[in-house]
């Protein structure tokens, strides 16, 4: 066993940027009482999943300009100053025309992401605190010892080391099902490489977001050409021996994405929205329960009211359900193409003048903001969340960037991509033989069984459970529970049993439970033990894995939120 010394050892599993963001609150926290050891499977370190050759090819780019980035230690554009000229060229960038307000080559980000956590390194070892960076050292398990009130971790299923707390950033995980068993079905688009070939026939793709906008920008350039016909304008030529090739986007309700604008305030700030003392006051007044209605009133309409007083004027005596519909069904009528250039247009038109969508950037904020109490909902509102709201947030905020756009609008006009609409029971099925067939049914309701030779599933990160958790001791020694919300009315969870639904189950006092994905957490993200109480010891960042209770987790703004949440945590029960 390799012990640490006297001070409090702090171990941080995984160095992408959940990691990076951790290791930086620590070391600008002021406190020295502390040693930290940073595990990291891969040799890199910062650039995660994402922004490496594991989720990006040189086409792929964030979906966050540089003035949206939270602050690391170099602001983007200066540390682009930094670079050789080739650098630069290969990724397609002139400094000259570059500006914050310009998104980034995922790859070339994440060298960027590296760059700070080796500045971060310095910053850490100039304050005097001691931090050992293992590379290439996959953590392998995790034990709990409540007696001594330390962990072991285990790496390379053989060393073994001792801490006093373990914060888990391990990131985006990928399972398999038929991939690499039948030719032509692909669990994700990740990495990319693996779509580098000539496929040369239709191709089905489930989704239609941000995912499959990454497959679709490296299956086009595998097909053919993008060329420049006017400012802004592509066309897509696609090559002579690909004439078979074909994109057809699967999509829920036949849905595109919502288009990047600008953004009054980049980061998303907070700062105008319910405080904790708000949030609690309305539990306190509501049986235990944070309201839905609530924020959505004072997180959303209220804000709106400034903002955009006219459409305030218009909703300001809608409910939830009904702003959704209302906003819903305009999408809903009109040619998802159609409306994915007035959307584009819309959002050119905000960023020539500078002027914000308000409702649109407002459900970001909304967003952000709910993400964290959601845990306090009841389960009826955390139904209502996944039903009504979520499905427009998380076409809204995807928040696509121009030149996904132009892509997209040249494949469709070539005939090269092609957008299905369909409903919740739409699926792929896998014949004994290996056939690929998806199955949908339209509107009118009719079925259809398609054959493709090629599919992929570009669902994005789905929500994994505790059973899939990697640290089996933590399991096996039921130091974590599965995340639940408790109904707020008995007679209404006994309604959605009697329909068949699965996931409730009763509690020990004539109450009931909505089963949701992952873990429970606490809101320092520490996970919960069966006694209910926080493990002071373990926190759990990992985004797969604590999705029930964060149900819009991902993306930079929240591993900088998450991370501030656990530090200060582990500092105040360290205090004294
Ligand atoms: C394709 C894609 C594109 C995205 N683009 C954007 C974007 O443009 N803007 C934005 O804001 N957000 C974006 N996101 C959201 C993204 O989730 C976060 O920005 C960020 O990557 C989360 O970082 P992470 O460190 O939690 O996870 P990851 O990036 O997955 O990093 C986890 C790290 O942990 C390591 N690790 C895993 N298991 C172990 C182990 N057992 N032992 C040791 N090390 C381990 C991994 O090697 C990896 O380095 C994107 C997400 C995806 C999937």
């Amino acid at each position: 066993m390799i012990s640490t010394n006297s001070k409090k050892g702090i171990a941080i599993i995984g160095a992408g940027p959940s990691g990076l963001f951790v290791y930086k609150r620590l070391i600008e926290a002021g406190h020295e009482n502390f040693t930290v050891d940073i595990f990291e499977a891969k040799m890199d370190r910062g650039s995660g999943m994402p922004y490496s050759h594991e989720g990006a090819n040189c086409e792929h780019i964030t979906n966050v300009s540089g003035n949206e980035i939270p602050k690391i230690v170099t602001p983007v554009i200066d540390w682009l100053a930094t670079l050789p000229g080739d650098e630069l060229k290969k990724y397609g960038i002139e400094l000259d025309s570059f500006n914050s307000y310009k998104v980034l080559p995922r790859l070339l980000f994440g060298a960027y992401l590296h760059a700070q956590f080796n500045l971060l390194l310095q910053k850490g070892e100039q304050a005097g605190i001691i931090t050992r960076l293992h590379a290439a050292c996959m953590v392998t398990d995790i034990t709990d010892l409540p007696g001594k009130n330390k962990m072991i971790v285990e790496v390379n299923g053989k060393d073994a080391y001792e801490f006093d707390h373990v914060i888990i950033c391990t990131g985006h995980k990928w399972p398999l099902t038929y991939e690499g068993k039948i030719a032509g079905f692909f669990d994700s688009p990740y990495p990319p490489a693996k779509l580098s070939v000539r496929f040369n026939h239709p191709i089905a793709l489930k989704g239609s977001s941000l995912t499959a906008i990454d497959a679709i920008r490296t299956l086009a350039r595998r097909h053919g050409s993008f060329i420049e016909k006017a400012p802004h304008k592509l066309i897509f030529v696609p090559d002579k021996e690909a004439g078979k090739f074909k994109i057809v986007m699967y999509s829920l309700d036949g849905l595109l994405p919502g288009i990047r604008f600008h953004l009054d305030d980049p980061r998303l700030s907070t700062e105008s929205v319910l405080s904790k003392e708000d949030i609690s006051k309305n539990m306190e007044e509501n049986g235990g329960f944070l309201s839905l209605d609530f924020i959505f009133e004072k997180d959303f309409k209220n804000l709106l009211q400034e903002k955009d007083p006219a459409l305030y004027k218009r909703i300001k005596n809608m409910s939830m359900e009904e702003f959704v519909g209302e906003m819903m069904s305009r999408r809903e009528r009109i040619d998802p193409f159609v409306l994915f250039k007035r959307e584009y247009a819309e959002a050119e038109k905000s960023i020539a003048r500078k002027e914000s969508v308000h409702w649109k950037e407002l459900l970001a904020v909304l967003s952000f903001a709910m993400n964290y109490p959601a845990k306090h909902m009841s389960a009826e509102d955390m139904l209502r969340l996944k039903k009504v709201l979520m499905p427009l947030i998380s076409i809204v905020i995807a928040f696509v960037p121009q030149s996904s756009c132009e892509e997209l609008i040249a494949l469709h006009e070539a005939d090269k991509l092609e957008l299905i609409s369909v409903g919740e029971d739409s699926h792929i099925e896998v014949s004994a033989g290996g056939d690929k067939i998806y199955h949908h049914t339209d509107e009118a309701g009719e079925h259809y069984q398609t054959h493709y030779e090629t599919y992929i599933d570009c669902t994005g990160q789905q929500h994994l459970s505790l059973e899939d958790f990697p640290f089996k001791s933590l399991l096996k020694n039921d130091v974590l529970t599965p995340a639940r919300l408790k109904f707020r009315s008995a007679e209404s969870a006994e309604e959605l049993l009697s329909q068949g639904n699965n996931d409730i189950e009763p509690g020990n006092n004539n109450d009931f439970y909505l089963k949701v994905p992952g873990i429970a957490i606490t809101d320092s993200f520490s996970a919960v033990g069966n006694n209910g109480a926080a493990n002071p010891r373990i926190y759990i960042m990992a985004v797969p894995y604590i999705g029930g209770y964060n149900p819009d987790y991902s993306g930079l703004d929240f591993c900088e939120e998450a991370s501030g949440l656990i530090v200060s945590d582990i500092f105040q029960q360290n205090a004294g």
